[in-house]
């Protein structure tokens, strides 16, 4: 069979960011994957039902594992505690990967949700951190081969020749 690939909706063009804008990844193999009915759209964070637009949100005190291990919270720059909407929405995104038979995912790097290789540190300075968001490591800890945007021709491999990658997110 198949395989079908997660995708961040938002890079696809869907204007689903806190800021209501998308980040299009034009690459044609992106759309041959649409057209076979390959890409499975995610959204964490509107599938644990926050708005668009939203505002920003950063992990305080971790990386993605540690807030799904309870010892770290998403906020935002007015300290709201938004941990319970992206760990929902992260949930979501794997039981979505299930049901679809999704052994891939390509999510956007540095959301505290869809990063996989960076996320920013908590301190809304714009600063980066080494880790991954709160979706990124759910799927990967559930065995889900996860490629950041900018890994898109090792992606792009790997479905190829189904190959599956060792889980390393987070
Ligand atoms: Fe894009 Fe993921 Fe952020 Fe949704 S949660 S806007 S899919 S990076």
């Amino acid at each position: 069979p198949m395989d079908r690939i997660l995708i961040s909706a938002c890079l696809l063009g869907r204007p689903v960011r806190y800021d209501g804008t998308g980040r299009r990844l034009a690459d044609p193999r992106l759309e041959r994957w649409q057209a076979e009915g390959r890409l499975v759209p995610i959204c964490p964070e509107l599938m644990g039902e926050l708005p668009v637009p939203r505002p920003a949100a950063e992990i305080a005190g971790g990386i993605g594992a540690d807030v799904l291990a309870g010892r770290a919270r998403v906020v935002t720059a007015a300290g709201e505690d938004m941990t319970a909407a992206f760990v929902a929405g992260a949930e979501v995104a794997l039981d979505l990967a299930r049901r679809n038979g999704c052994n891939f995912a390509l999510l956007i790097d540095r959301s505290p949700s869809c990063g996989s290789f960076n996320i920013y540190d908590g301190t809304f300075s714009g600063r980066r951190m080494a880790g991954a968001g709160v979706t990124a490591t759910l799927l990967a800890a559930h065995g889900i081969g996860v490629y950041a945007d900018h890994e898109i021709d090792r992606l792009a491999e790997a479905v190829e020749t189904g190959t599956r990658r060792e889980p390393d997110a987070g």
